[in-house]
């Protein structure tokens, strides 16, 4: 066992703040990894301030980040897929059964016994419960740990990690999307991520926002149009024309009113998880035949999958790269949806502390 710097949060209402945390040596099966860049997911700031309670209790302190990007320091003698210098990332996930029907369907993120970067009792019992990548380094059994490409930039590539696989999943597992008309209902991290990869998979993008001032810059991700959602004329004048709508929305809101636009057969698909259940109307389901359905990030072939679709098409995260310093600012503003898209961290700059 050896000592990292890391952020932790030490209660629901506690600050981030810094801490030292212990992380396994490493086994035949392990890479080490110097962790350069950590999104920030809003999955984090739920986490922190135990908004999950009734699903999954935060376990304090709580280390977040769980969209990590590093370089490999160490690998175990058994480990065949990296060495010692190479790029890679980790997301949500390090542990699964590997036995169950999803593990053998390369559906690791669907597995009962999986374990998740942070929150997740410690099967190898180095802490109560796993660490997450607000932290200079990170050790990672080898099957949950992806490669890199290398032509993006880091700092863009880190949201891949779980905002990237989060959106590419679902809308993969959609279908062919080329002309499709597709909807993304909000555009923050996980939004900005579908916006981009529903345009690379041919569609016809549509932006749901409630901020009328990110309307330019859902064009320029890549939209076709834009809808301010509060605005019930400009929604009427879509009513019943959607194939397929990701709701990435990370509060309550009315689920009821995206329904209502989708065609027949259209479905939704909610990423999303606010903290409270959201009230549906069945109605809006039968009339239309719609669905409603939901996605939780994707395995680990899929993905590697994506960072090298990403690689190909030159797509990243549009980031404002922070020092580990100001994260309780940044959890504020992504409060306030005042983020332009994501925040990645620059582990650099826990170093000096
Ligand atoms: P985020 O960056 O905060 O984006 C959420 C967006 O929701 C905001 O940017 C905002 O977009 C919109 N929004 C905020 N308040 C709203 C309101 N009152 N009504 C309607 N829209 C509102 O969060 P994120 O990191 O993308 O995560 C989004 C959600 O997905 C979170 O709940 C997170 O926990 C969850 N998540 C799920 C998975 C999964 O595997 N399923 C993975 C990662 C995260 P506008 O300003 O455009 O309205
Ligand atoms: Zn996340």
């Amino acid at each position: 066992m050896y000592k990292a710097k890391a952020y932790s949060a030490a209660s629901a209402t506690s600050p981030l703040a810094f801490d030292s945390i212990p992380r396994r040596d490493t086994t035949d099966r392990d890479v080490q990894i110097e962790i350069l860049f950590c999104g920030i997911c809003h999955s984090d700031l739920h986490t922190v301030r135990n908004e999950w309670s009734s699903i999954m209790p935060t376990v304090y302190p709580v280390v977040p980040g769980h969209e990590i990007v590093g370089r490999v320091t160490k690998v175990g003698a058994a480990v065949t897929r990296f060495k010692a210098g190479e790029l890679v990332g980790v997301g949500c996930l390090v542990d699964s059964d590997h036995t169950c029907p999803n593990c053998k369907d390369d559906l690791e993120q669907l597995c009962p016994n999986q374990t998740l970067t942070f929150n997740s009792p410690d099967k190898h019992n180095t802490a109560p419960v796993t660490y997450g990548g607000y932290s200079e380094s990170i050790v990672v059994d080898e099957h949950f740990v992806v490669r890199v490409p290398t032509n993006l930039s880091l700092a863009g590539v880190a949201p891949l990690l779980c905002a990237g696989i989060t959106t590419y999943s679902p809308m993969r597992r959609w279908g062919n999307l080329t002309g499709k008309k597709v909807g993304v209902a909000g555009l923050g991290g996980l939004g900005h991520m579908g916006v981009k990869f529903a345009k690379a998979f041919g569609a016809h993008v549509v932006v749901f926002t409630t901020s009328p001032g990110k309307k330019e810059d859902a064009l320029r991700l890549g939209a076709d149009e834009v809808i301010i959602s509060t605005n019930p004329d400009e929604m009427q004048q879509h009513a019943g024309s959607f194939d397929f709508i990701l709701d990435t929305i990370a509060v309550d809101h009315d689920i009821n009113a995206y329904i209502n636009m989708l065609g027949r057969d259209g479905n939704i698909t909610l990423v999303g998880a606010p903290e409270t259940p959201l009230q549906v109307s069945s109605f809006g389901l039968l009339l239309g035949r719609r669905s409603l359905s939901g996605s939780i990030i994707g395995g680990l072939k899929e993905t590697q999958e994506m960072l090298d679709f990403c690689g190909e098409h030159n797509i990243t995260a549009d980031v404002e790269v922070i020092p580990i310093q100001k994260v309780n600012e940044a959890y504020e503003r992504l409060v306030r949806s005042d983020v332009k898209y994501r925040f990645s961290i620059d582990m650099a700059s826990l170093k000096s502390q």
